[in-house]
Parts: C-alpha cells; sequence; structure tokens
C-alpha cells in the first residue's frame, strides 16, 4: 500500500512590526507564506498549487491579508471592528442553533442583531448563508467564541454577549441549553456579577421591536 497525502508547508518570508488590527496597537508580524505539497510517505515530494501568503500576529497569532501592512490607522480600527460584529453575529446564530431549530422569530431577532452590530441592514439570503456554514461547522457556541474573542475588548464582549443573549430569548424564555452557553460567557469574559447584569440590562436597549 502507498501512502499518499497532503501538508500544508509554511515558511516565514519576512519580519517587522505592524498595527495589528486585533491587538489594536504596534506588534511584531511575521509574513508567511504557505504551499501545499504532496506527501509519499509521509515525505513532502511534490509542491502543489501556488504560495499563499498571509500576515501573523506575534501576539495574538491571527492571520491576515498582506495588504494589511498598508493600512492606515482608520482602516486598521474599522477592519477589527468589522471582524468583531462578524464574530458576534455568528456567536449569536449558534446560540440560536444550541436548540437545533430556527424559528420565524429568532429568524427576525438574528436580522436585527445583526443590523446593531452592523450598521446596515442584513438580508435574509446573507444571513442564510451565515446560519447554514455555521449549522455545517458544528462548532458549539462557547468554543467558538473562546477560539474567537482574544481580541475582543471589555466593551465587544459586552456586546457580544447582549447580541448572544437578545438570540437566546427570541423565542421566549431561556432554554437549558442556552442558560449553559450565556453563563459560560460569563466565565470566560470574566465578568463579576454587576459587570455581567450591567450587559445584560443594556441588551433591553438594543430595541430589537417586539
Ligand atoms: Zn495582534
Amino acid at each position: 500500500m502507498i501512502f499518499i497525502g497532503t501538508v500544508n508547508l509554511v515558511r516565514t518570508r519576512d519580519e517587522g512590526n505592524f498595527l495589528c488590527p486585533a491587538c489594536g496597537v504596534s506588534q511584531g508580524y511575521r509574513l508567511r507564506a504557505r504551499r501545499p505539497w504532496l506527501t509519499l510517505y509521509f515525505i513532502p515530494t511534490l509542491p502543489m498549487g501556488s504560495f499563499d501568503y498571509f500576515v501573523q500576529c506575534d501576539h495574538c497569532k491571527v492571520n491576515w491579508d498582506p495588504s494589511v501592512l498598508e493600512m492606515d490607522a482608520v482602516t486598521h480600527a474599522n477592519v477589527g471592528e468589522e471582524q468583531f460584529c462578524d464574530e458576534a453575529l455568528r456567536a449569536a446564530v449558534l446560540v440560536v442553533l444550541a436548540d437545533e431549530q430556527f424559528t420565524e422569530n429568532e429568524i427576525m431577532a438574528l436580522q436585527k442583531i445583526a443590523q446593531q452590530l452592523m450598521k446596515r441592514s442584513m438580508e435574509r439570503d446573507e444571513l442564510g448563508r451565515i446560519c447554514s456554514s455555521a449549522q455545517h461547522n458544528r462548532i458549539e457556541a462557547g468554543n467558538y467564541v473562546l477560539s474567537v474573542s482574544r481580541h475582543w475588548n471589555q466593551q465587544q464582549r459586552a456586546q457580544a454577549l447582549q447580541a448572544m443573549f437578545l438570540a437566546a430569548t427570541a423565542d421566549g424564555p431561556l432554554g437549558e441549553p442556552q442558560m449553559r452557553i450565556l453563563t459560560r460567557m460569563r466565565e470566560l469574559f470574566e465578568f463579576t456579577d454587576t459587570e455581567y447584569h450591567a450587559a445584560i440590562e443594556q441588551a433591553v436597549d438594543w430595541d430589537l421591536g417586539a
């Protein structure tokens, strides 16, 4: 039997400092080049496809498109905020998915949450794509937030918690799995009781309408 497979080989091509949109401050980076190789008996023998370049922050380890090196400070802040909004919405979608179903109320609530976060309206199509990709990836909401929230600041954490809370309560009282997720967020974000309750109370200000 012949063992054939693929492996991604990654090399550092350059190093320097850049303004990391996730960290919000200047950090060291490495410009990395990734290329898939065909392996024979686990030994890379043949390159397949072209190089794929990305910039990795030394501090938060988030990967960015190399164009990040040419951005100015304002664009950086926007990119970081856009990424956060996307992540917070996905977290809210996963909270809804925790009970394995979407109801009309939940879809409408998610649309309004998206609007609040992104300051623009979101069509059902676009939301539907996010939902089906979340469903497809089958990641649990708590684990997802654990993996993406490293670069969220305190205010963004509160905002994400509010989005998740509003998504969880779109259909009335909180179910058991959703309650568990929100409790886990409290621990993950290291909120005190007061901070946690203040954040939840502010969710009312989102004015999602009835
Ligand atoms: Zn960073």
